[in-house]
């Protein structure tokens, strides 16, 4: 396709995609709609600005880019707030009834339906990383987010960036563009995304995201830059969850929080596999088995998204994925047989990035990212991650050498042969 400068294949057809058994499918409608609403209360009430409170209180939310574990005031974001400030619908993926998205609108600073509203990263991203309390600035800087077309986290992690090296002198005179930019000044930070969305002067120094943008900068900006392979990192921070960390370095889509991500480790929909495996979770900071746990999380949640499903879906007790999928296929697939395709789409996965030149062993983290130096103040004091024992871990429960490499046994036996032998030249 690249070749052929292609971007997509658009298929189109007229015949139903029926389902095996079509009654069978109307019971799990029946467990959805009895169960979204208690398991999913936070998300039914306020959308994913629900976990806003939740998630800055237990450590989880990313401040000051990455510095500071606590943001005053954040209850200006949290989901009650928001709403009372600037929810005016609710909207919905197809059919989805727990409807978690958030419309908003607001007369001064204008801001528009069609734009939707912040999600949790949007609010992380434009709110507590850049120390912006104030839920219209957020709101504004997340409709010219949409108008654009920009993501909103790698907007965000890059204006924090920006606030950071103009902290450190990075960009006075000439780069900095006549803008003074400063923790919780909402008001710049709004023009800085219009500029980034323009490529208009400091702008357009930005642009391409915080790996490029500390290159041009230089001077040590690269230490502000928060990124794992050039991916700007989520606002979940991963020294609260620490197999997220790990998904951030290790994953082939490097720092991103929904491909694999490591803090579902101890939802409940992930018993029956940790039992399958015969293994007990080992607690949030028990480095040794974190891999063997976010290995198998992995290998589930491959299945989960390559059915296309929504991921909120495992926060619903224990949604029956894999009947769901039997019931749709006709299919009868043990869970061994449904984590055997799991591993096999990572390995595959991981494996088009060692063809194609990336490193075995995934991205590394920025320091402050993983704890060094630990934080000194907010519930996550103290804590730096042994990522290089997590890392080891996840490796060998892959079935992946010390490097990182798949090894020629585990792409055998996951019927991978003619993917070992595209590998075998990169071997040392
Ligand atoms: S499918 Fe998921 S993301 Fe979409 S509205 Fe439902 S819970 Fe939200």
């Amino acid at each position: 396709m690249g070749s052929k400068k292609l971007k997509a294949v658009a298929v189109r057809g007229n015949q139903r995609i029926g389902l095996v058994d079509r009654s069978e499918m109307k019971e799990t409608l029946k467990w959805i709609t009895s169960t979204y609403q208690d398991s999913m209360k936070w998300a039914v009430d306020y959308g994913t600005s629900g976990s806003v409170q939740y998630n800055h209180d237990s450590g989880g939310m990313a401040v000051k880019n990455y510095l500071k574990g606590v943001l005053e005031d954040v209850s200006a974001l949290s989901g009650d707030e928001f709403h009372q400030a600037l929810v005016v619908e609710r909207d919905t993926c197809s059919g989805c009834p727990v409807r978690c998205k958030i419309v908003v609108e607001s007369d001064e600073p204008k801001i528009d339906k069609p734009y939707g509203g912040p999600e949790y990263e949007s609010i992380g991203a434009l709110g507590s990383l850049c120390e912006v309390n104030d839920p219209h600035a957020v709101a504004n800087a997340n409709q010219l987010c949409a108008a654009y077309g920009l993501d909103t986290i790698s907007t965000g992690v890059t204006v924090a960036f920006a606030i950071e090296c103009a902290e450190h002198g990075l960009l006075d005179g000439r780069l900095g563009d006549g803008l003074a930019l400063s923790w919780g000044d909402a008001e710049a930070i709004v023009e800085l995304v219009r500029r980034i969305a323009r490529r208009d002067g400091i702008g357009d120094v930005l642009a391409d995201g915080v790996k490029l943008a500390a290159q041009r900068i230089g001077g040590g900006a690269e230490a502000f830059a928060m990124h794992a392979g050039g991916q700007e990192l989520p606002m979940h921070d991963a020294r609260y969850e620490p197999a997220l960390g790990l998904a951030y370095a290790v994953d082939p889509t490097p720092g991103r929080h929904n491909t694999a991500n490591g803090g579902f480790i101890d939802v409940e929909a992930l018993h029956d596999v940790f039992e399958t495996e015969d293994v007990s979770l080992s607690g949030r900071y028990a480095y040794h088995q974190k891999g063997v746990e976010f290995a198998l999380l992995n290998r589930y949640m491959q299945v989960v998204n390559c059915a296309g499903l929504c991921m909120f879906s495992l926060m619903m007790g224990q949604p029956p994925v894999r009947g769901w999928i039997n019931t749709a296929t006709g299919w009868a697939l043990s869970l061994e047989e449904l984590l055997r395709i799991g591993h096999r789409v990572q390995v595959l996965r991981h494996a088009f990035n060692l063809r194609e030149g990336l490193p075995p062993g995934g991205a590394s983290l920025p320091d402050r990212v993983k704890g060094y130096p630990p934080l000194e103040k907010g519930p996550l004091r103290g804590v730096s991650l042994d990522m290089e024992a997590m890392k080891q871990d996840y490796f060998r429960a892959m079935g992946y050498d010390e490097d990182g490499m798949p090894t020629r046994e585990l792409l055998d036996s996951l019927g991978l042969t003619g993917v070992a032998d595209d590998l075998q030249g990169l071997r040392g």
